[in-house]
């Protein structure tokens, strides 16, 4: 029998990463993939395939030159489904490649199959023919992240009713779209489909989407929303999803309303991919969602010797977090040193517009009775925004009124998950207000928007700082 020092099962974000950083470490791996390619649903089903849509439908509807002209402007008159896929297959080869050229250069060993546990130690892959294969490891990360939930009373097709997954592969752009669930996923299939000029209603049991982020951000993000036209159907529990012929879907809502569209989407939430693993012969069970329990420090599970990373222990869910989680789990197995990550990682929202946060809300610092000002910036103040035409888009940041750090920033609109970097960066630094006011940004620039927020919050920090200074 072959024998590792690690097995990862899964080669997503989580596995890739723990699989190199233990041929850094000059350790045998392992990595067990029962998908045709590696890559994970990161490359294949999710963030990768998402974000690549995303752009195709920005390009190719010339959404980011509207705001010179006009909402009718078009790059491509007719958008057809087989303009998105095509960029998006260059883009999965190229990953694929990447991915598949770095495990090489690492000399990690990749086996094609589906692993199941066998004892504490070992592990049965089955390939595509039924072919099995044994192999025994001292340590094990379970990295196989979640399949979209799928239940009973939503007719799914693959034609007119879709998962998450099967949406990258819409053999027709529809005129009407229902999208369930308005997490991050549906949101951000919903404004993408939008942006495509496909009628959209948004559907959510919940009276309100994404309540980790920051309400005011929240509600510019929402008014953009409603204002090109994207029905919002919130606060009433679906009774049925009906799918009347090939046209016509509908989705009937508690009171009596009923959503009627072309195709539906069914975005709400995603189960750990756990059931094949026979779980039990290495002594761990998951939950009802498939998720498996960890040591949130050093990823072990109960049993000391099984690792797990990624979408399959929960929160945050992101390809980037996966990551650190993976090189992580892979150093403790294997007796190196790994540097925790600091506290507040960034959050990016892929919607059009896109969204970005990192560190407390308004809410969170509220409620954690911490005195503090707020400094908002609007993209259209700052000169960048002019050349591109930007209606829309803000950068708000929350600082401390006692120690005037910035205790978090939230920006809504272009080039937010890459602006956000800034803020995170000062706030893991433990950076003041005095930071953004007395630095130099390059001019013309969306970054600019920091020095006007800061300039924002220190105008009006004066007077409160002074309160503060007073009841104390
Ligand atoms: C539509 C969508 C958009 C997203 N957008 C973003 C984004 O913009 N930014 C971001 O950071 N994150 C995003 N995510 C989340 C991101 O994709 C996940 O956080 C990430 O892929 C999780 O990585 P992972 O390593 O846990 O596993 P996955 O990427 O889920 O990979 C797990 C792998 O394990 C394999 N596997 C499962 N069971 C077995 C078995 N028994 N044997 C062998 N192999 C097995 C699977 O085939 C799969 O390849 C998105 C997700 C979705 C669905």
């Amino acid at each position: 029998m072959n024998h590792f020092d690690l097995l990862v099962i899964g080669s997503g974000p989580a596995g890739r990463r723990a699989a190199i950083q233990a041929a850094k470490l000059d350790r045998r791996v392992l990595v067990v993939e029962r998908g045709r390619r590696v890559g994970g649903v990161s490359v294949h089903t999710g963030t990768i395939p998402s974000k690549t849509l995303r752009e195709t439908a920005l390009n190719l509807s010339g959404w980011r030159e509207r705001g010179f002209y006009g909402r009718s402007y078009r790059v491509k008159k007719d958008i057809t489904a087989d303009d998105l896929r095509n960029r998006l297959h260059l883009t999965l080869e190229h990953e694929v490649e990447v991915l598949e050229h770095q495990f090489a250069r690492n000399r990690v060993t990749t086996v094609r199959g589906e692993a199941r546990f066998t004892g504490t130690n070992t592990v049965e892959v089955e390939g595509d023919a039924g072919e099995t294969e044994s192999f025994s490891a001292d340590n094990f990360l379970i990295a196989v992240g979640t399949v979209p939930f799928r239940p009973d009373y939503v007719p799914f097709d693959g034609v007119s009713v879709f998962d998450s997954d099967e949406i990258l592969e819409i053999p027709k752009l529809p005129r009407s779209m229902a999208v369930i669930g308005a997490g991050v996923i549906g949101v951000e299939y919903a404004t993408i489909f939008s942006a495509l000029d496909v009628n959209v209603t948004l559907v959510e049991p919940r009276s309100s989407m994404l309540d980790f982020l920051d309400e005011e951000l929240l509600e510019d993000f929402t008014y953009q929303l409603r204002d090109r036209g994207m029905a919002l159907r919130f606060g009433s529990k679906i009774e049925s999803v009906l799918r009347r012929d090939e046209h016509v879907c509908e989705i009937h809502l508690e009171g009596g309303r009923t959503v009627r569209a072309q195709t539906v989407l069914f975005a709400a939430g995603r189960m750990g991919a756990t059931d094949t693993l026979n779980l039990s012969a290495c002594g761990l069970t998951a939950d009802h969602r498939g998720r498996l329990k960890v040591d949130p420090v050093t990823l072990q599970t109960e049993v000391p010797h099984v690792y797990a990373a990624g979408d399959v222990i929960g929160f945050p869910s992101l390809a980037s977090t996966s990551m650190e989680q993976g090189r992580i789990a892979a150093c403790h197995a294997l007796g190196a040193p790994a540097q925790q990550p600091p506290e507040y990682f960034p959050y990016g929202i892929y919607s059009v517009p896109e969204m970005s946060t990192v560190g407390m809300s308004e809410k969170e610092v509220i409620s954690r009775k911490i005195p503090y000002e707020c400094g908002v910036a609007r993209f259209r103040e700052t000169s960048r925004g002019h050349i591109m035409g930007l209606e829309a888009g803000m950068l708000k940041m929350i600082f401390s009124l006692k120690t005037r750090r910035l205790l978090g920033c939230h920006i809504v609109g272009e080039g937010a998950t890459e602006l956000i970097h800034i803020g995170q960066a000062v706030l893991n630094l433990k950076g003041t207000l005095e930071y953004f006011v007395e630095n130099t940004f390059n001019y013309p620039t969306l970054a600019e928007a920091y020095k006007i927020a800061a300039l924002d919050a220190w105008n009006r920090m004066g007077a409160a700082e002074k309160l503060v200074a007073a009841e104390a």
